[in-house]
């Protein structure tokens, strides 16, 4: 099992989670595995899984443990991940973080850490097209024209739960939830944190440090 790398990644929104993830990827050969993106693709091509978690969700009810543990239980078997994985969604509770560490052997749980003013600088700053639904960011990705997007034109808005308040709920969500998986793992000292907070490349570097990975640049 030389080469192989095993990670969690963790992170509020806005942290660049899925940018850092896929940088990481591209350099070390590692599978994405996201929980959000499998539920997703289940939901689009009306699988029976799709339904259950749609009819979860629709309730308001949250995609129960073991639900959550035979997707993740499911993809890791389909073992195409030769160099390794970085898993990100998940675990999202005590139990679920408790049946991983049984299950695989976690090489490290990278943590990124933003302030919640600039989470909520990078989140509120978001806007997305109503034509072709483009992802927009007045910081990082500013429209050559004002709420126009470059692409079809169409008019640039903010996501109906993006306002200050819908934020602040989601952050005390994340805290709370993660707070204490994060003490799981960092019981068995896997946990690194890294500051979120400078340029993409910066980040990624500082992870790649802290995980004593060579220096690779990402594709
Ligand atoms: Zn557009």
């Amino acid at each position: 099992m030389g080469g192989m790398r095993k990670y969690v990644i963790m992170g509020v929104q806005g942290s660049g989670k899925g940018t850092q993830s896929s940088m990481l990827c591209d350099a070390f050969g590692l599978e994405h595995i996201s929980v959000g993106d499998i539920f997703r693709w289940n939901i689009s091509h009306h699988t029976k899984l799709g339904a259950q978690v749609r009819r979860l969700v629709d309730a308001g009810h949250l995609v129960s443990d073991d639900i959550v543990e035979r997707v993740v239980r499911d993809r890791l078997e389909q073992h195409d991940w030769n160099h390794g994985f970085i898993i990100d969604g998940f675990p999202r509770n005590v139990p679920q973080a408790e049946f991983f560490l049984e299950s695989y052997d976690i090489d490290a749980v990278i943590v990124l850490e933003l302030a919640d003013e600039e989470v909520q600088r990078r989140v509120l700053s978001r806007r997305l097209c109503t034509g072709c639904g483009l992802d927009y960011n007045l910081i990082a990705h500013r429209p050559e024209v004002a709420d126009v997007c470059d692409v079809c034109g169409g008019t640039l808005v903010q996501r109906d739960d993006d306002t200050p308040e819908a934020l602040a709920r989601r952050l005390q969500d994340y805290y709370t939830s993660t707070e204490p998986v994060i003490d799981v793992f960092g019981r068995k000292e896997l946990v690194i944190r890294v500051d979120a907070g400078p340029s993409k490349l910066e980040v990624y570097d500082d992870i790649r440090r802290h995980l004593g990975l060579p220096d690779a640049a990402p594709a």
